[in-house]
């Protein structure tokens, strides 16, 4: 065989199967997401036509008659013509950017995936709609909004701009590294810069189909990002400044030429103390009496005689503002204490509880701090207000009501989860703790609160010989002294945040 025989052998077997795309389409639909293989061949991406039968339920068939090849939908019919770049569809011509091809040894039949919305969309009783750039087929009436995303300034402060078209509704959270952005969509058709810039690593795609994450730099400091709707158009502006000044002041100006022996000016300004109220919040009361002991002690009388030790410790040694969710024994819904804890302004949230478990033996303290993860997506996709089951000890599970959408203490979890870890030490150091004394859940009463917060559960008052310590003074005076050690160094992390 000759080599140029053999080139043009090879030709037409590359003609034929064709080279893969850069990547599958994604078919987006009520259903689920699936890819759907397509392969390139002539410069056009083609899609076998025994794929499209499978796919949407399409009959197809060559009629030599017709001289094409027809696709019947529930008594709908399009011909495809099998030597020209076109097909009919009730009546109209619709033109496709090639012919179809025969391809390998099965014969299948090849057509340009246009034939998609252009011939089937038709007949189809649903829309489809191709976007090529984005690799999406998007069936069914989707809300699936154009996201492109560019960093405007290396900085620093490092800027970036996402925008969303059509505006849809956008919640951020800021995590460990990074900013989670979270589109009400049902998918997204995403543009975003191959590379990240100044203290912006990456933006890339989330775990989940509508979320988005500006992945940043270690060096990075505060992230902000500002939610706007401009028209058609959602677009958040990120800004992103350096760890070292992320808290601190804004820079002076630069001195002003002045004599060698000039003093340097004084300070005129103190510093906001970064901790000038702190929300104590009494599980329970009221009707709500908590866990209930063996011995009859209730949950809400404990954390309320806790909470007021607290209360005076922090006042007398700190001279903070302490405000207490509730003060006496009345029913306080959860929404109620959040409120409480926000409209204070306060700079800390702690939650006081006693646990409960199915096995009596049970027993020690544990502290809780809000999660955002996984967990968290699932659970709130499942419903804005159910109630999520999580494992206890003893293999049982516990029901408890999920975060919602809009999540103010997404912004503080780190904060929360040192505060969380620095409580756990404390009350290692006075009480006997539990078997995972340190765990982050999604406590409903945490997820509405503006500030760094924890929920702290002082022991298990199902356990005989705890009811009976948990009334005594030692115990209460304690878990008090604990959380006051976790207050005091939380205060002292605070300002050492502060500091330039
Ligand atoms: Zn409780």
């Amino acid at each position: 065989m000759s080599v140029p025989v053999l080139l043009l052998l090879l030709a037409s077997l590359l003609q034929a199967q064709g080279t893969p795309p850069p990547a599958p389409l994604t078919l987006v639909s009520r259903e689920g997401r699936r890819p759907v293989q397509t392969t390139m061949a002539g410069g056009q991406e083609l899609i076998a036509l025994d794929e499209v039968a499978a796919l949407f339920q399409v009959a197809v068939r060559e009629d030599t008659l017709a001289g094409g090849l027809t696709l019947t939908y529930r008594g709908r019919t399009a011909v495809v013509s099998v030597d020209r770049p076109m097909a009919s569809v009730a009546g109209r011509v619709v033109a496709l950017p090639s012919a179809p091809v025969r391809s390998g040894a099965g014969r299948r039949w090849l057509v340009p995936v246009e034939l998609l919305p252009r011939v089937l969309g038709p007949i189809y009783d649903a829309r489809i709609e191709l976007r090529r750039p984005s690799r999406l087929l998007i069936v069914g009436d989707l809300r699936v909004p154009r996201v492109t995303a560019r960093i405007d300034a290396a900085g620093p402060p490092t800027r970036a701009t996402v925008e969303i078209a059509p505006a849809a509704p956008v919640n951020v959270t800021t995590e460990a590294g990074r900013l989670l952005l979270r589109v009400d969509a049902d998918a997204l058709d995403l543009g975003l810069p191959a590379d990240g810039a100044g203290l912006i690593d990456q933006i890339r795609p989330g775990d989940q189909p509508t979320t988005l994450v500006v992945v940043l730099d270690r060096s990075a400091g505060a992230a902000r990002a500002m939610p706007s709707e401009a028209g058609a158009v959602t677009r958040v502006v990120v800004e992103v400044t350096p760890a070292a000044v992320a808290d601190a002041p804004p820079p002076a100006p630069p001195p002003a030429p002045a004599p060698e022996s000039a003093a340097v000016p004084p300070l005129l300004f103190a510093p906001r103390p970064v901790l000038q109220t702190i929300v104590i919040d009494p599980g329970h009361g009221g009707d709500d009496r908590g866990v209930r002991g063996a011995g009859g002690t209730e949950e809400k009388q404990i954390t309320l005689e806790v909470a007021r030790r607290l209360r005076a410790l922090i006042e007398a040694r700190l001279g903070v503002r302490v405000v207490l969710t509730r003060d006496d024994d009345r029913t306080v819904g959860l929404d109620d204490r959040t409120a409480a804890a926000n409209n204070s302004k306060a700079d800390l949230f702690l939650s006081l509880h006693l646990n409960a478990a199915p096995a009596a033996s049970v027993a020690g303290a544990e502290v809780f701090h809000l999660r955002l993860d996984q967990e968290g997506d699932a659970a709130r996709r499942a419903a804005d207000t159910d109630a999520v089951s999580l494992p206890v000890l003893g293999g049982a599970r516990r029901t408890i009501d999920v975060i919602r959408w809009d999540l103010a203490q997404a912004r503080h979890v780190d904060a929360s989860a040192v505060l969380a870890g620095m409580l756990e030490e404390e009350l290692r150091a006075h009480v006997t703790m539990g078997s995972r004394p340190l765990q982050e859940a999604l406590l409903r009463v945490l997820t509405g609160v503006n500030m760094p917060a924890a929920l702290v559960e002082m022991t298990y008052l199902t356990n005989a010989g705890e009811e009976g310590r948990v009334r005594s003074e030692e115990f209460q005076n304690a878990v008090a002294q604990s959380i006051f050690g976790a207050v005091l160094r939380f205060r002292a992390h605070l300002e050492a945040l502060r500091q330039p």
